[in-house]
């Protein structure tokens, strides 16, 4: 499809995982250069960057020495990666010297930190783009030493406009789109690959605003629907969606083919592939996502479509999450109470807490958070006044399973043939949350039988 004067074009989003080190980054960056043409290239930080520099700013804030370690551990990593990529000293000067104006710059971030002994939402997502800037001038300048025409476009000149909430923004899609368009319009050519750091947009008040950890899948998806991409791909060190985690259940298999909302699903509980957010944006314009394993880039991997293909089979995959406890709040006619669970919530969302999901009872709300999180959501109600309930007490051994397929609900028998394996597995379900999506059926275990109700599912679902 060709929208306006745009030629047709791929979008490919490089996560972090392919890019552990310089082997691994030459073998995307010819990857790029034999298959990238024309495309744009939304990047990660390299491996482990993006904790360095958030820690840096912890560090930064209880000593100012600590600054020099973070930029030389950075520089150190940076320059490794650009010795193993380019073999011409001249080259190499040039690459190390753009590299240190950025650090020069991070550094003086940290100076301000430091003095100020004060870490802003804003100073923080500042830092924390430093990562993809740096990324994306080593690869833009490893591509086009293969003969390659190249540009990077950072966000704040493609005009990827955010609503401005840091650390946690979402794009707005209609400004966003236009300046997309115009960008590529002016900028972009049929054989010119363009990299965009990913992670990232700006407030309509010029503010840098990120979209949360792992947030580069979700800025590629932005670009994508903003050019109308053929398709954005996912390129990672993996083969794709699985039938369940390949650590729990070694046999699993790839799942060919799934739907925004089956996808939307495992990205919540599954092992990482996608960013959850990542389908929002495509999804309107019904953009394919494709997941490709830079190891294997012909094989199929998997991929992700507006159309629910029909098999016999509804379930895609098992998955799971530990990253779960539970807070309950036990008080009496919850059903009956106005007001109730907006006041339960309010305390714990308005501590910066996220709240997973909700499940209420006539005698008990439960509240599923992070892990992290669950010490301080249990303070934060037990300091509402006057007290609206009986107790409040919390689990943190518990873990949350899901089936996933769209339809599940649809289909008899499902649910039923779920529990009958988990029950026969002798496992106690906890908790249901069933109806809520389309596509999946969640359920809490105690964490020491999990390994038994993934078992049991996969052997009942996919054996
Ligand atoms: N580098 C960022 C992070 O580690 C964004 C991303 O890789 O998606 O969270
Ligand atoms: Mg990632």
């Amino acid at each position: 499809m060709i929208y306006g004067s745009l030629p047709p074009m791929k979008v490919v989003k490089i996560g972090g995982g392919c890019l552990k080190d310089g082997k691994a980054a030459r073998t995307i960056i010819q990857l790029i250069a034999s298959r990238g043409q024309g495309d744009i290239f939304v990047v990660s930080a390299f491996y482990g960057v993006t904790n360095i520099l958030l820690s840096g700013i912890e560090s930064s804030l209880e000593s100012e020495e600590s600054i020099g370690k973070t930029i030389t551990q950075l520089k150190t990593l940076h320059h490794e990666i650009i010795h193993f990529l380019f073999s011409d000293p001249a080259r190499i000067h040039e690459l190390k010297e753009k590299m240190d104006r950025v650090l020069h710059k991070l550094e003086r971030y940290y100076y301000g930190i430091s003095f100020t002994r004060e870490a802003t939402p804003r100073m923080r997502d500042m830092v924390a783009t430093f990562g993809e800037r740096m990324s994306a001038l080593v690869l833009s300048g490893a591509v086009e030493l293969l003969g390659v025409d190249t540009g990077i476009a950072l966000p704040e000149e493609l005009g990827i406009i955010t609503d401005g909430k840091f650390m946690d923004a979402t794009a707005l899609m209609n400004p966003t789109g236009e300046n997309l368009k115009a960008f590529m319009e002016r900028e972009m050519t049929g054989s010119k690959v363009l990299f965009v750091p990913g992670f990232y947009g700006i407030s309509e008040t010029g503010e840098i605003t990120t979209f949360g950890r792992g947030g580069s899948d979700y800025s590629a998806a932005v670009v994508a629907a903003g050019v109308r991409a053929e398709v954005l791909e996912i390129w990672k060190d993996t083969p794709g969606f699985m039938t369940a985690d390949p650590d729990n259940i070694p046999h699993c298999r790839l799942i060919p083919r799934l739907t925004y909302e089956e996808a939307a699903e495992l990205a919540y509980t599954g092992a990482g592939i996608l960013h959850p957010r990542t389908v929002e944006p495509v999804r309107a314009s019904r953009i394919d996502i494709a997941i490709k394993n830079t190891y294997d880039p012909d094989a199929r991997g998997s991929l992700i479509t507006g159309d629910a293909i029909e098999t016999d089979r509804v379930i895609k995959s098992v998955s799971y999450t530990k990253d779960i406890s539970i807070l309950k709040i036990h008080a009496s006619g919850v059903g009956a109470r106005q007001g109730i669970l907006s006041l339960i919530t309010e305390a714990v969302s308005g501590q910066g807490i996220n709240i997973k999901s909700v499940i209420t009872s006539q005698t008990c709300i439960s509240l599923l958070v992070s892990r992290k999180d669950i010490g301080r959501a249990h303070e934060c109600v037990g300091n509402i006044r006057p007290i609206p309930f009986r107790e409040a007490s919390f689990r943190a051994d518990v873990a949350l399973v899901s089936i996933v397929g769209e339809g599940l609900h649809l289909n008899r028998g499902i649910a039923a043939k779920c529990f009958t394996a988990v029950s026969r597995a002798n496992v106690n379900v906890e908790m249901i949350s069933s109806g809520t999506s389309d596509a999946a059926l969640y359920f809490l275990v105690q964490e020491s039988s999990l390994d038994d109700t993934i078992q049991a599912l996969h052997a009942t679902f996919f054996d």
